[in-house]
């Protein structure tokens, strides 16, 4: 007999009374469901049960509950002693710590209390669905419900179904997730299943372009959030996430998709780790935390803008041209609109892909006065502004006075193919696609869980469309040749829906 939902005898089990299943527990009694929870450590029960009154109460102060809905939520959730308690429950979900042998000791225990159609969920982060699974009896009633913290803020939760497990187990999870107040997305057992997969793409990749001495930290946090509109910069994200959580679960994904170079560390991050710069939580990271509050550096002021030196803007690519052409106009810098540039002149390009070398050899440009602007994500919030291993100082700080001429802040960074934000998000946007190539979850549901997950502005689909597939195509192509790397092939969903002129939503019949 299947679980029933709706049965006035349901109830759910949670075991691990830390961070997660408190939070659990909370939204489950919340949305009107009866729940137990169980804790090996009964004082960290204790200490949950009142948190979760606690939380609830908060809820009602704000208004987002009625007094008597949360002391009536408040009286749905039962702690319990021993976990022989949970024999009523017809889902247990596993919030208890990160260690296969923990959990598998729980499961078989679990096993031998709850009824035979009791299904047992888990809430791990980064060990596989399938692997676990494999350990019970009945290996096919096991799922994962994967909740992001802090719970009763973060609506997603992904359900994972193990290769065993049959389509009406995942279907209840869903329903189990919705009657929670959660968005659930449907996900295949993968590592880093779904949401944790799409977030490498952006640390990782901010870290190689740091490892690389492209921009420094703080100009790369700068950059993503004000010119692609993050929230939080990727090195903002990683001191508060702390090194030694992200660090080995990026190893982790790396090992078990067995050395992907789409998910390869960065050795940066590890030394790091190793050397105590953990992060927010121990006050010293990539910020320091003088008072517990983020120390961000002042941003120095730009060079003074050249007196009436020309500025020659490429037309090798005309979207580039145009909107550059129109922000110099506008600063009423003096145009060379000569067809090549004259002697003296600042010379722009804009590149899509390419590094700024390339753009200037392709184009028989002299480098020591050649910079690249990236325009693909608009020139009105932050300016990034890259130089080529030949640029001159002075040619560097005629284009910087120059371009911050309104006012809008300028970084410079050093020669790099796609520059920063073009980089991030065809990285992002690739990781995505491999995940709808390979069936992981749909292409809705892919943006859906990145938004909600990671507070990302777009999901990696919406971001590519966006952005206009051939482009991202273009970027990660050239970053393949340039630097040789599989890390950045594109995947064959991309490939032909911006090859075939498509959306990178679209699903093949
Ligand atoms: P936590 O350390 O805060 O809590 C774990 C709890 O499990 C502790 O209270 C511990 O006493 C209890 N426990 C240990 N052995 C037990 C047993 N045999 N039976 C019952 N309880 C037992 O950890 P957490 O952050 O709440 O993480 C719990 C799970 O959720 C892990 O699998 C983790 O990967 C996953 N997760 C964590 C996060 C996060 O950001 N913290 C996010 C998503 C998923």
């Amino acid at each position: 007999m299947a679980v029933d939902l709706d049965s006035k005898d349901f109830i759910l089990g949670v075991t691990g009374a830390g961070a997660m299943g408190r939070g659990i527990v909370q939204v489950a009694a919340a949305g009107g469901l009866a729940v137990r929870l169980y804790d090996v450590n009964s004082d960290q029960t204790k200490d949950a049960l009142q948190f979760i009154e606690r939380m609830l109460g908060r809820t009602a102060e704000k208004g987002q509950m009625s007094a008597d809905d949360a002391a009536a939520a408040v009286g749905r959730v039962a702690g319990i002693e021993e976990a022989k308690d949970f024999a009523p429950c017809g889902i247990v979900i596993e919030a208890a710590t990160e260690n296969p042998e923990i959990k598998r000791k729980i499961y078989a225990e679990l096993e031998a209390i709850v009824a035979e159609d009791a299904i047992i969920a888990t809430n791990t982060s980064s060990l596989s669905v399938t692997t676990l699974a494999s350990g019970l009896d009945h290996p096919e009633r096991f799922v994962g419900m994967h909740f992001f913290n802090p719970v009763p803020l973060m609506r997603l939760v992904e359900v994972i179904d193990g290769v065993l497990t049959p389509p009406e187990i995942g279907d209840t999870l869903m329903e189990l997730g919705r009657r929670m107040t959660r968005e659930p997305v449907r996900v295949k057992d993968a590592p880093g299943f779904l949401v944790n997969q799409v977030g490498r793409g952006y640390n990782i990749e901010a870290a190689h372009m740091y490892g690389e001495c492209i921009a420094g930290t703080v100009d790369l946090d700068r950059i993503l959030q004000d010119a692609a509109g993050f929230r939080m910069g990727p090195f903002t994200l990683l001191d508060l996430t702390a090194l030694d959580v992200t660090h080995p679960a990026t190893e982790l994904i790396y090992e078990q998709f067995y050395h992907e170079p789409r998910y390869r560390p960065s050795p940066i991050l590890r030394a790091r780790m190793e050397a105590g710069m953990l992060g927010r939580k121990v006050g010293r990271g990539f910020y320091e935390y003088p008072d517990g509050k983020q120390a961000m550096p002042e941003e120095k002021a730009p060079p003074p803008a050249p007196d009436g030196r020309k500025v020659w803007i490429s037309p090798a690519e005309d979207e580039g041209h145009v909107a550059l052409l129109e922000v110099v106009e506008k600063i009423g810098a003096s145009l060379d609109r000569a067809k090549k540039p004259g002697k003296d002149s600042i010379i722009l390009v804009t590149p899509i892909g390419d590094d700024v070398t390339t753009a200037a050899v392709k184009q028989e440009l002299d480098p020591t006065r050649t910079l690249g602007v990236d325009t693909v994500m608009g020139l009105e919030s932050r300016r990034t502004l890259a130089t080529n291993p030949a640029t001159t100082r002075e040619a560097r700080d005629a284009a910087h006075g120059m371009l911050a001429g309104d006012g809008v802040p300028v970084t410079v960074i050093r020669d790099g193919p796609g520059f920063v934000c073009q980089r991030i998000i065809s990285t992002i946007c690739n990781i995505g696609c491999q995940i709808a190539q390979y069936g992981i979850a749909a292409p809705e549901d892919i943006d859906k869980a990145v938004v909600l997950g990671l507070n990302y502005p777009s999901g990696p689909l919406t971001f590519g469309d966006t952005v206009g597939p051939k482009k991202i195509l273009r970027i990660l192509e050239a970053m393949y040749r340039i630097y040789g790397d599989p890390r950045y092939r594109p995947c064959p969903w991309l490939r032909r829906r911006a090859e075939l002129g498509l959306s990178l939503f679209t699903e093949e019949v």
